[in-house]
């Protein structure tokens, strides 16, 4: 393996990392160090929060820059699942899966790439682990601790009562504490599943050789993700969904533009399917798929399962806090405070909208609701956008159609396809479109879809717009460059005033025309 010095020591087994080369080393030492002396807690914190992924981390760090005594808990890497096992890792070998996509696709732009590409897997992985490295000093212990004064304790999290927390022996006293533990990968109960071995997002990212065949059990985000991006990087590779559409939380026009793309990058996609049984044969792992025309088999050599999140609470002791909690995790109320009046939450481990972005406002709502007094942040009054980083990417903000109208809400819906937009065909990106949700008759922007190559970064302006009450109407006036994609939301304006046009108004207008000939 390149960097891995013979002379490495060995990271701890139970971080769950590997190899043990100089990028894991560098994130062990940041996120983990080894040699890490817990302090001594001494009178009671103003915050102890448990759990260093994004939701502690933003919380102790703001709690900490504004001089609030802090305590951070971590028992495993600080950071937590985005930059270790989530976002960074899956965003990194996206890159390099998309650089496949492109030169295979460059003849269409009338470049021809001759011989065949050679996809170095272990180089892609061994970049990943370098870019997660290069990020981890943003979430260092030493960060934390010299930069923002925090007490940064490694260990597991225990609470002992209402306003105690243990931490491998040592007990902290709280005046408010943030519980921000996240979520781990669902395991499905398919006979012989656990015995045939299988991979999470938790060790799928310490993998060196690739796959030849892999089985992705799952058609939500992480799934889609990773499915399309070792297809591109050369595995076999099926997914398989027991819905009858990927990303089932998404517009149906969205979740078929997607089907057809990962087909296209050679995906097997078995939809309306389950898997029923795995066994294990000559090293194989042998899948029985049922879906409604009767049953087959499939032979892999690694499943992913993907298949949803599980909030971690156990081990907690959550009872001698006095916080209620149930299948989907701590319960808390809308202003992110959990049945302790001095407990909160936030992140994954409450939230049902999991992601990064949300366990990051959740924080900061969560931590001005805790910390002061006068008006509370509320979690109903949040707009959330999100995108799945497929090719195209799909991205959402606010009320899809069917959720609007089961509001009971009159919804008109302004559609603009990819292939109106000069930018997107002079790219040959034309796959996708934007959806915006009006309320029928006004033009306050209920909610968006877009996919589109950079749908994640168009939506933004969809929901700043929401945020600030600016309604579809205002974005004709909005000058953007040309030629971009981004044109689509001034398209979708022109589209709506056109709407606005009565009979009425037109007859005025003809007749205005005339008298000025
Ligand atoms: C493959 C993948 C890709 C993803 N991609 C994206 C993306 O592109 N964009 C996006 O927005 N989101 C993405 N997500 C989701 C994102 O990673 C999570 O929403 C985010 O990490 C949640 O942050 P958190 O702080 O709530 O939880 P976590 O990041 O899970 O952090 C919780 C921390 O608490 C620690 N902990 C748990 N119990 C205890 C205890 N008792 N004592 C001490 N410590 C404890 C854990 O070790 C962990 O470090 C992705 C997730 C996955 C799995």
């Amino acid at each position: 393996m390149q960097n891995e010095r013979t002379d490495n020591p060995p990271i701890d087994p139970a971080l769950g990392l590997s190899p043990s080369d100089e990028h894991n080393l560098t994130l062990v030492d940041n996120v983990h160090p080894p040699n890490w002396q817990n302090p001594s807690p001494d009178g009671r914190y103003n915050l102890v929060v448990i759990g260093a992924g994004t939701a502690g981390l933003v919380a102790a760090g703001g709690a900490g820059a504004m001089g609030a005594r802090v305590a951070l808990v971590e028992r495993h890497l600080m950071g937590g699942d985005c930059l270790n096992v989530g976002c960074v890792p899956s965003k990194a070998i996206i890159r390099s899966g998309r650089a496949v996509a492109e030169i295979r696709a460059s003849a269409e732009v009338g470049v021809r790439a001759t011989g065949d590409i050679e996809i170095d897997f272990a180089s892609v992985m061994e970049r990943m682990r370098r870019v997660r490295a290069d990020i981890s000093p943003h979430d260092s212990a030493q960060r934390f601790s010299e930069h923002y004064g925090v007490d940064v304790y490694l260990g597991d999290g225990r609470f002992t009562g209402s306003d105690t927390l243990d931490v491998d022996g040592a007990s902290l006293r709280f005046s408010r504490a943030l519980i921000a533990t996240g979520a781990r990968a669902a395991v499905p109960p398919i006979p012989g599943l656990a015995d045939a071995g299988f991979l999470t997002n938790h060790d799928i990212f310490n993998l060196t050789e690739q796959p030849e065949r892999l089985a992705v059990i799952g058609g939500g985000p992480i799934g889609c993700e990773l499915a399309q991006t070792f297809a591109r990087l050369g595995s076999r590779v099926t997914i398989i969904e027991m819905a009858d559409q990927f990303l089932p939380r998404e517009d149906p026009d969205a979740a078929d533009l997607l089907l057809g793309a990962l087909e296209r990058d050679g995906v097997n996609v078995r939809l309306d399917t389950s898997v029923v049984r795995v066994e294990t044969a000559d090293g194989s792992k042998r899948l029985s798929l049922e879906d409604p025309t009767g049953t087959d088999r499939i032979t892999v050599d690694v499943i992913l399962v993907a298949v949803g999140r599980v909030p971690n609470i156990e081990g907690l002791n959550l009872e001698a806090a006095g916080v209620a909690h149930d299948r989907s995790g701590v319960r808390v109320n809308d202003f992110l405070q959990t049945t302790n009046r001095r407990i909160f939450a936030s992140g994954d481990v409450c939230l049902a909208h999991k992601f990064t972005h949300t366990a990051d406002a959740g924080s900061r709502a969560a931590l001005q609701n805790a910390l002061f007094p006068g008006p509370k942040k509320r979690l109903s009054k949040m707009v959330i956008p999100w995108c799945t980083y497929t090719d195209p990417e799909i991205a959402h903000v606010g009320l899809s159609e069917r959720e609007a109208e089961e509001q009971g809400i009159d919804v008109t819906t302004i559609e603009v396809s990819m292939s109106e937009v000069d930018r997107a065909l002079a790219e040959g990106q034309t796959a996708g479109f934007l959806k915006i949700h009006l309320e029928t008759g006004k033009d306050a922007i209920l909610g968006a879809t877009i996919v589109a190559r950079h749908a994640g970064d168009l939506i933004s302006e969809i929901t700043t717009a929401m945020v600030a009450g600016l309604g579809l109407g205002s974005f004709a006036g909005v000058i953007h460059p040309y030629p971009t994609h981004a044109e689509i939301i001034r398209k979708a304006a022109d589209a709506y005033n056109r709407t606005r046009l009565t009979p009425r108004t037109s007859r005025l207008l003809k007749r205005w025309f005339s008298w000025t000939r």
